[in-house]
């Protein structure tokens, strides 16, 4: 918020909200590069506290990335179709390139990858554990585990969204590229899910009781 408030000022970004004109800015990178430059702000910036916040919130991804790489071989093993299956399978493929492409951003910022404890994704994972347990005999089963990847997926759409969006706002570019990457696959995930849990996992939970 505080560089929004470098480029305009409170009056302007009232009148902004009011026309519902701020997320067209944040959606319009030629203006917000307009905006940076007339501000003072061109070129890549890695001395602010959102540097420090990017930094850090990247540790937190990192970290989550390698704890989905535990759990999903447990959610492809719980699947019952095939199909999901080999779903959790091609995502833990994924997985491991994003947690390389995370390692790819560190570089790019001349830092060495590092993790902090990512308790979000610890919470959803204990919680599809405990509802892997409840729902083991249930048709309902995959209904289930396809719940609970995509908890874990929203979590990262929102992460990674918002780490693509600090890395434009500081002209970080080649995070920028590599953020959306995975953002984009992140997303593509969620929506093949979404698929299975409509044609596949929701009917047959619906219809054997
Ligand atoms: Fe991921």
């Amino acid at each position: 918020m505080f560089r929004l408030t470098a480029l305009l000022d409170f009056s302007d970004v009232g009148t902004l909200l009011a026309r519902g004109k701020v997320q067209t800015l944040f959606r319009n990178p030629d203006l917000m590069k307009t905006n940076r430059k007339n501000a003072g702000y061109e070129g890549e910036h890695m001395d602010s506290e959102l540097h420090e916040l990017f930094l850090d919130e990247l540790a937190d991804m990192y970290q989550g990335e390698h704890q989905l790489t535990k759990a999903l071989p447990k959610l492809a093993k719980a699947a019952e179709s095939d199909e999901l299956k080999r779903a959790f399978q091609s995502h833990l493929e994924e997985t491991e390139n994003h947690i390389s492409r995370l390692e790819q951003v560190f570089a790019s910022l001349n830092e060495k990858p590092k993790s902090k404890k990512c308790r979000g994704m610890q919470g959803i994972i204990e919680e599809s554990e405990e509802m892997m347990k409840e729902q083991k005999d249930s048709t309902a089963l995959d209904a289930t585990l396809i719940s609970s990847a995509q908890k874990a997926e929203h979590y990262e759409i929102a992460s990674y969204g918002t780490l693509a969006a600090w890395a434009e706002q500081m002209g970080h570019e080649d995070a920028l590229r590599l953020l959306k990457e995975t953002l984009s696959e992140e997303k593509a995930s969620d929506e093949k899910l979404s698929e299975l849990a409509l044609y596949r996992a929701n009917l047959k939970a619906e219809q054997t009781l």
